[in-house]
C-alpha cells in the first residue's frame, strides 16, 4: 500500500500527487519547506516549525493559503492515514504554477502537500563511532543575499558543498561565511566543546536557526553545561576537544574528523554522549 501524502486539503495516494512542471518550485526553487520529527504520536516542536514556515513564507513574500492550525491538523491526520507515531514530515510550500519568467507575481495559487515517511541521513555506526567531515570550498550563502535563516527551497548552495563532501568519501561538510567564520554545515547546524565550554555559532554567523540546535542549548542550559554562542573560526574545530551536529533529520550525530585533523580523542565526547542521551529521553519519554 503506498503512503498517503496530503496536498491542498486532500490525502492523495503518493503516485498521484503531483507538481506541474510550469510551478516555480521547481523551475526556480522558489518555495520554502519544514522538516519535522514526530516520535511517539506527538509531532515535535510543531509550533516552532510552523512558526519558522510562515517567517520563511513572510521573508520571501509568500502567502500561504492555509492557516498554521490547518496545517497543524493536516500533519495529523497524514500520520493518521499512514498509520504512523514515528515519522520524519516534510512540509512544502511552492510557489505554485505560473509562466515561465521568473516573477513570481505572474504565479497564481502557492502549492502545499505534505509527506510522512521516514529518514535515516547516516549510518548508525556514525551515531556510536563519529563521522568524518570536510570543510568545504564553497561559502555559505551571505544573509545580504539570500538569509541562511529562510529555510528556502533553493538549496543548491549546500548542494554544491554537499557533493565536494560526496567527493571526499565524508556524508558532510563544513561551510564558513565569506568573511571565513565557521557557519554551519550543508544540513546541520556544528557545535564543538572546548575545555568543558560548548560552543556554537550565532545567527548571525549566517545559518539556519535550527530547533535542534535550540533544543541542544535548552538541554545544556538544564544540565548546567556552560554555552555560549561564538563566532568561530576553522581553527577552533581541528583544536576542539569535542565536536556534533544537530539538525531534525540527522538528530545528533558525534563528529571525529575534520579535513585530515582527528577532533579531541578521536571518539566521540563525553559531553556528546551525555547530551545525545538527554535529546533522546526529551524526545521519546516514553520509553
Ligand atoms: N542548517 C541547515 C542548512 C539545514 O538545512 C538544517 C535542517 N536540515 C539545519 C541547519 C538544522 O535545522 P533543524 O534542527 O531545525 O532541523
Amino acid at each position: 500500500m503506498s503512503l498517503k501524502v496530503w496536498m491542498d486539503g486532500e490525502l492523495l495516494p503518493a503516485e498521484d500527487a503531483k507538481i506541474g512542471v510550469y510551478d516555480h518550485g521547481l523551475l526556480y526553487g522558489d518555495g520554502v519547506f519544514e522538516g519535522i520529527r514526530a516520535y511517539q504520536g506527538r509531532v515535535f516542536k510543531l509550533d516552532r516549525h510552523l512558526r519558522r514556515l510562515y517567517a520563511s513564507a513572510q521573508a520571501i513574500s509568500l502567502v500561504i493559503p492555509f492557516t498554521a492550525e490547518q496545517l497543524s491538523r493536516a500533519i495529523y491526520e497524514t500520520m493518521e492515514a499512514n498509520g504512523q507515531s514515528d515519522a520524519y514530515v516534510r512540509l512544502v510550500v511552492t510557489r505554485g504554477p505560473g509562466d515561465l519568467g521568473l516573477d513570481p507575481g505572474k504565479t497564481k495559487t502557492p502549492v502545499v502537500f505534505i509527506i510522512t515517511d521516514r529518514i535515516a541521513l547516516y549510518p548508525e555506526q556514525m551515531y556510536t563511532e563519529g563521522m568524518s567531515i570536510i570543510t568545504a570550498k564553497t561559502v555559505r550563502t551571505p544573509a545580504q543575499s539570500l538569509n541562511p535563516k529562510v529555510k528556502s527551497l533553493n538549496y543548491l548552495n549546500n548542494i554544491l558543498a554537499r557533493i565536494e563532501a560526496n567527493k571526499a568519501g565524508v556524508s558532510e561538510a563544513l561551510m564558513l561565511s565569506c568573511d571565513g567564520y565557521v557557519a554551519e554545515c550543508t544540513g546541520d547546524n556544528i557545535f564543538i566543546v572546548k575545555e568543558g565550554k560548548v560552543l556554537t555559532p550565532p545567527v548571525s554567523a549566517g545559518i539556519l536557526e535550527g530547533i535542534t540546535r535550540d533544543v541542544v542549548i535548552e538541554l545544556a542550559a538544564k544540565q548546567g553545561l556552560a554555552l555560549e554562542e561564538s563566532q568561530l573560526r576553522q581553527e577552533d574545530i581541528y583544536a576542539a576537544d569535542e565536536c556534533f551536529l544537530t539538525g531534525t533529520a540527522a538528530e545528533i550525530v558525534p563528529v571525529t574528523k575534520i579535513d585530515d585533523k582527528v577532533i579531541g580523542t578521536g571518539k566521540p565526547g563525553p559531553i556528546t554522549k551525555r547530551l545525545i542521551d538527554s535529546f533522546h529521553k526529551y524526545v521519546q519519554p516514553h520509553t
